[in-house]
C-alpha cells in the first residue's frame, strides 16, 4: 500500500504571533491580541505593523533589520518587546521540529479518504508510532501480520459498501487484533472464515460513500490515534465502530481477544 505523501507544513523559524489571534484596539494607548481570553499590550508606534510581521517566518535578527527599513517609526528594541509578547503569551517561539509519529496507508481505491486524514499529521513517519491502514473493501489479512509482528500499533479503516468501520485498533500485544474480529464474524456466520482469504487479492473497488460520512470517519480517525498518541485508550481498542449508512449512526461493539487467535496468547 502506498504511503501518503502529504507534505510537511512550512517549518517555523521565528516569533509568530498565536495562532488564529485577531489585533484589536481597545483604546487610543492599548491593542489586545486575540479575544480568548485576549492579551492587552500597550500601544507604541509602529507595534501594529510589527505584529504583522511574526508570522513565524523569519528569525529574529532578519526580523530585525526588516523592522529598521520597513517600519522606522518602530523605535523600541525589538528583542524586548518580543521577549515581552512571549511571557505575555502573545507571540510564540518556534520549539525543535515535531517528529512526524503516524504514516497513513491506503489502496489505490482509498486514496481520497487518505487525503483527508494525512494532512492532520503531517509528515509521513518513516518509522512510525502509529499507522492507519485505509482500504476500500475489507484488507488482506496479511498486511496485518507484518505490522502485528514488528509491534506498530494500527488502526484499520475500511470502506464498506454502506458503511465505514474502523478499528480494532492494535496495540500489538496488549489488544485485540483483526483476526480476533474475523473470530468474532465467523461466529456469526461460519462461512466468513471462507471469505477472509480471499481478501488478499488485488483489486479496484468504486467508492460510493456520502462525503459527509468520509469526513465523519477521517475526524474519528484522527481523533482515535490522537488519543493513542496522547497516553490515552482509544474507544476503538478492544471495539470496531461502524459510521453509518445513516448520518448519526455509529455502532461501536466490543472485540473481545478470541481463544484461537495468536494475538491473545502474546498478551497473557
Ligand atoms: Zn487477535
Amino acid at each position: 500500500m502506498p504511503r501518503d505523501p502529504s507534505p510537511a507544513a512550512s517549518p517555523l523559524v521565528g516569533p509568530r504571533l498565536l495562532p488564529g489571534a485577531l489585533v484589536l484596539r481597545r483604546d487610543a494607548r492599548t491593542l489586545q491580541v486575540g479575544t480568548a481570553p485576549g492579551v492587552v499590550v500597550r500601544d507604541r508606534p509602529g507595534l501594529r505593523r510589527v505584529l504583522r510581521l511574526l508570522d513565524g517566518s523569519l528569525p529574529l535578527g532578519h526580523l530585525s533589520r526588516l523592522v529598521a527599513r520597513d517600519v522606522p517609526e518602530f523605535t523600541d528594541d525589538l528583542t524586548g518587546t518580543v521577549g515581552r509578547l512571549v511571557a505575555a503569551g502573545a507571540v510564540t517561539l518556534p520549539g525543535a521540529p515535531a517528529e512526524p509519529r503516524v504514516a497513513v496507508r491506503h489502496d489505490g481505491s482509498s486514496a481520497g479518504l487518505a487525503a483527508l486524514i494525512a494532512p492532520a499529521f503531517g509528515a509521513t513517519a518513516l518509522e512510525p508510532d502509529v499507522e492507519v491502514v485505509l482500504s476500500a473493501g475489507e484488507p488482506g489479512r496479511s498486511a496485518f501480520e507484518v505490522l502485528a509482528t514488528a509491534g506498530v500499533p494500527h488502526l484499520p479503516v475500511v470502506l464498506l459498501e454502506r458503511s465505514v468501520r474502523l478499528g480494532p485498533f492494535v496495540v500489538p500485544g496488549v489488544t485485540p487484533c483483526l483476526g480476533c474480529l474475523d473470530a468474532l464474524l465467523t461466529a456469526y456466520d461460519p462461512a466468513w472464515s471462507v471469505l477472509v482469504p480471499q481478501f488478499e487479492r488485488p483489486r479496484t473497488v468504486t467508492v460510493a460513500l456520502p462525503h459527509g460520512l468520509l469526513l465523519r470517519a477521517a475526524a474519528e480517525a484522527v481523533a482515535q490515534v490522537e488519543t493513542l498518541l496522547a497516553g490515552g485508550r482509544p474507544a476503538t481498542t478492544g471495539h470496531a465502530l461502524w459510521l453509518g449508512p445513516g448520518q448519526d449512526d455509529a455502532d461501536l461493539r466490543p472485540v473481545p481477544f478470541a481463544s484461537e487467535c495468536p494475538c491473545g496468547l502474546l498478551a497473557r
